[in-house]
């Protein structure tokens, strides 16, 4: 089977920084075109990807797709047992082949999913670090955005949270992105409920399970796995140690995947969470149509970014409107 891939790289409005990073002014992407269906991956290097592996890889496998291609779920197993990781390579090729289903049979994906589009949440808006003065001004400019993430793990980060909510009364998630011990946790996660922080996403390092759960005995806060959690085979171990999961399509290799995650996450009362990386919106609008499904969406990749090669799903408000056209549904601007 012919695969088409194409990188592309993403300009960001602003120079965006996490805890572990240093700011970036650009991220790569590559999409790929499997008979007529799109998807696309935003590899990460903390995952050990690039766009060149993700290419590498496709590449490798591209003869297990000479094959029945609407049995999704049989091509996606037969690559697993072939190709050892590359979860972003496996998830762009698994977007591809709901793409690919939904346009044959005429129908969007969340209704191949059986999900009511009408339930999907408000994204929350990712506020990346910087001086607070500056965070100050991306949450202004971020009025339309009813929920905000705000990414912190600093010496100054209480600094910054007593700052953003002078400027804001909105709903406010903080991921640390793994920058903290266990006790400095449970410290700051002290003082920032005082800020009407909602949720904390990963304060703590990813293998850390037993830090993870001192924290969570020990905070108010509902305490999300993000890097600790790629796949479903992950979440058993982490019950009892965090009340949610962060599920990213790149990170867990697709759709079929993700689904499978947030059905193991509800097998053990797990509240879930579906992020995103900086993707265009061909990546964020394949994650969306499963959101009807989940308690919390953090699909904002495609708004950090200048040059969108795609339109799909839109926001009313903050809420998440999914496309009404056939596949992922997104169109080529
Ligand atoms: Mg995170």
């Amino acid at each position: 089977m012919k695969i088409v891939t194409k990188i592309t790289k993403l300009q960001l409005n602003h120079p965006f920084k996490i805890s572990r990073r240093e700011k970036d002014t650009y991220r790569e992407v590559i999409s790929i075109e499997i008979d007529g269906g799109v998807g696309e991956a935003a590899p990460a290097k903390f995952y050990g990807e690039t766009v060149q592996s993700v290419a590498t890889a496709i590449k490798s496998i591209s003869s297990l797709l000479d094959r029945d291609l609407d049995q999704i779920q049989d091509v996606m197993t037969e690559i697993e047992q072939t190709l050892e990781g590359n979860y972003a390579a496996k998830s762009a090729i698994d977007m591809a082949l709901h793409d690919r289903l939904g346009k044959k049979l005429g129908v969007p994906l969340y209704k191949l999913c059986g999900l009511n589009p009408t339930k999907t949440p408000d994204t929350s808006f990712t506020i990346g670090l910087d001086e607070p003065s500056v965070m100050v001004e991306k949450v202004l400019q971020a009025e339309q955005y009813p929920i905000l993430k705000i990414k912190i793990g600093t010496p100054r980060d209480i600094e910054i949270l007593q700052t953003l909510r002078d400027a804001t009364d909105k709903p406010i998630y903080v991921d640390a992105n793994t920058a903290w011990t266990p006790n400095e946790a449970v410290q700051k996660i002290r003082e920032l409920a005082n800020y009407g922080v909602e949720l904390i996403e990963q304060p703590t390092k990813p293998d850390d399970l037993v830090g993870l759960k001192y924290v969570r005995e020990n905070s108010e806060l509902p305490i999300i796995a993000d890097e600790s959690v790629k796949r479903a085979c992950d979440i058993p171990a982490l019950v009892g140690s965090v009340d949610g999961i962060n599920i990213k399509l790149v990170k867990c290799g697709g759709l079929l995947e993700a689904l499978r995650m947030i059905h193991v996450a509800r097998a053990h009362g797990l509240l879930v969470m579906i992020g995103c990386m900086i993707e265009s919106s061909l990546g964020i609008t394949a994650a969306a149509h499963l959101t009807p499904l989940v308690d919390y969406a953090d699909l904002d990749g495609n708004l950090l970014i200048s040059n969108d090669p795609y339109s799909g799903v839109t926001l009313d408000n903050g809420k998440l409107v999914l496309p009404n056209l056939p596949g992922i549904g997104v169109l080529t601007k």
